[in-house]
């Protein structure tokens, strides 16, 4: 089974093609999709990302003529029965899109489209070798996305929202979150969180990584960013296996190369918060994938639903 993945970022797509799950070719196309779709009038939005899709695929189509099926990861919330894009909180003017059924016209091919959380945490659900239970993945970036996998199947809730776990409370009247809400986890543990956090300790304006250097060479203040970023994306996982009881948990996304700073805060905060019977159970692990999780999930979700039929 020959299948497509892509891997939708706010600045790049990551495309993968798959034969049989193993990765046979990938390459990074450059596009900004949120200052594209900022420059167009709403109702052009929508055309104007089939036609992207559309011309990258059809492209890839000339070199693997015997594609199967290609699934795409897309940032934003998607209706798990009509596969509709609802919308996408970084991409303005994108509404109610039905990417898969225009792209799959446009290319007569089978296609689906999955929250790009989803489509990562289903990736690293095959690649941990299709654990019992299922698995939870949580992508650290400038915001905190996360995704379900239980007994095999990606879980996405009734409207598509379902592990929207960037926006668990963990303080609240806490800091001002995108969504609406003050206190959400993910201004504390994401990318922009540790900055936020280091500014606040320090009146000195620094992205993540900057941070994580600094800490790596003893600066206190770094050091504690990453601290309470770990202890708040604890707090927020104890939530969560309170209400899904699944053992694997995988960590993945651009902050979690960071991790040997968070991994003793993190360890501590969740133990704590656990439930007694759960404690010393749960399974935590940083992706290895090497962020191909997205791909490699949507690529295996678009031939699981082409066996279904
Ligand atoms: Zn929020």
């Amino acid at each position: 089974m020959l299948a497509l993945g892509i891997d939708v970022g706010g600045t790049n797509f990551r495309v993968g093609v798959f034969q049989d799950g193993k990765l046979i070719e990938q390459y990074r196309v450059e596009r900004n999709l949120r200052l594209a779709c900022s420059k167009l009038l709403p109702e052009h939005v929508g055309f104007e990302i089939v036609r992207m899709f559309t011309d990258e695929v059809t492209f890839l189509m000339n070199e693997y003529p015997e594609l199967d099926a290609i699934g795409i990861g897309f940032p934003g919330f998607i209706d798990p029965v009509t596969q509709i894009i609802a919308q996408s909180p970084n991409l303005p003017g994108l509404i109610n899109l039905n990417l898969a059924t225009d792209l799959s016209q446009a290319l007569g091919k089978k296609v689906i489209v999955e929250n790009d959380a989803n489509a990562a945490a289903y990736g690293e659900y095959c690649l941990a070798g299709k654990p019992p239970g299922g698995l939870i993945y949580l992508g650290l970036g400038t915001g905190v996305g996360g995704g379900l996998i239980l007994d095999g199947k990606v879980y996405s809730g009734q409207h598509g929202v379902a592990m929207e776990v960037g926006h668990i409370i963990v303080k609240p009247k806490g800091r001002q979150c995108g969504c609406g809400n003050l206190g959400c986890m993910e201004t504390y543990a994401s990318a922009t969180g540790v900055s936020l956090t280091y500014f606040e300790l320090t009146g000195q304006q620094k992205s993540a990584a900057e941070i994580a250097a600094l800490a790596d060479a003893g600066d206190e203040h770094a050091i504690l960013a990453y601290q309470n970023a770990a202890s708040d994306l604890a707090q927020a996982l104890a939530s969560i296996l309170k209400v899904i009881d699944v053992q694997n948990i995988v960590i993945g996304g651009g902050m979690s190369g960071a991790w040997p700073l968070m991994e003793k805060a993190f360890t501590q905060r969740l133990e704590a918060d656990l439930i007694p019977v759960l404690r010393g159970k749960i399974q935590v692990k940083i992706s290895t994938a090497n962020d191909t999780a997205g791909m490699l999930g949507a690529a295996m979700l678009s031939t699981a639903m082409l066996a279904l039929g």
